[in-house]
């Protein structure tokens, strides 16, 4: 493991170098928290960014504002709302509020024809305005962003490979070897506090609707019951740029 973790520190640094305008997305599950740890100890100043939703838990916040206080991370959140959710308000954090005319009439419209909630109907439209478009707006202006993908998370994600170039946009993925239980060993040994739903089963986390515990493979728990089962919001599948 110490091998692996050399690799992706050495891949972050080359990012650094050959890309400062780079900042690393952290969702605060487990996988971004290493990915975090790791680029900080190369640079303790790179940029932190992080996309949030209506949908999330609101232990998801907690523990963002808990962890960005703690590891003192800068982070810019950025969020469809029309205000700055109280569990957010904290003056360490900035928060970039994104407009939610579109995504009201969609719910709204998802309810008129289908008589349900959007992420039950139309997961795809509702990940693509909450979560696809704020991380475009979050990378708007940078040449590259890092990321804490990894193969064996789940079906959708075993092709990846560590340095991606979408439309002119670089994406590191320097954890992308790094097995769950790997991941884990790295959070215990760096005293790193996980989020508390992965004391109940959790493997993956996402927005409340959407992530269930358990599953065969990380991402099986999420978008469980819909077309979307295990797959993904978009922000790895789509051009950004
Ligand atoms: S994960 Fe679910 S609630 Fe969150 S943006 Fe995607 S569909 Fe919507």
């Amino acid at each position: 493991m110490g091998d692996k973790i050399e690799h992706a520190k050495s891949l972050i640094e080359e990012t650094i170098r050959n890309y400062p305008k780079v900042a690393v997305a952290c969702s605060f599950g487990k996988d971004s928290l290493v990915t975090v740890h790791l680029a900080r100890e190369v640079d303790p100043n790179i940029k932190i960014f992080s996309v949030m939703t209506q949908y999330k838990p609101r232990e998801t916040l907690d523990y963002l504002r808990r962890m960005n206080e703690r590891m003192k991370l800068g982070v810019t959140v950025y969020i469809v709302a029309d205000s700055v959710p109280e569990a957010l308000r904290d003056g360490s954090l900035e928060v970039v509020l994104l407009p939610t005319g579109e995504f009201r009439r969609a719910v709204s419209q998802a309810k008129t024809e289908t008589g349900g909630e959007i992420y039950e109907r139309h997961p795809d439209e509702c990940c693509r305005l909450l979560k696809v478009e704020p991380t475009r707006a979050a990378v708007n202006g940078l040449d590259a962003w890092i990321t804490g993908l990894r193969n064996t998370e789940g079906q959708t994600r075993v092709d990846y490979q560590e340095i991606e170039n979408k439309g002119g946009l670089i994406k590191v993925n320097p954890i992308l070897t790094f097995t769950e239980a790997e991941v884990w060993r790295y959070i215990a040994t760096r005293g790193i506090e996980p989020h508390p739903w992965y004391g109940r089963g959790y493997r993956s986390l996402g927005c409340a609707p959407c992530s269930h515990p358990g599953g065969e493979l990380e991402r099986d728990g999420r978008w469980q019951d819909t077309s979307k089962r295990g797959g993904e919001c978009g922000i790895h599948t789509q051009r950004l740029k």
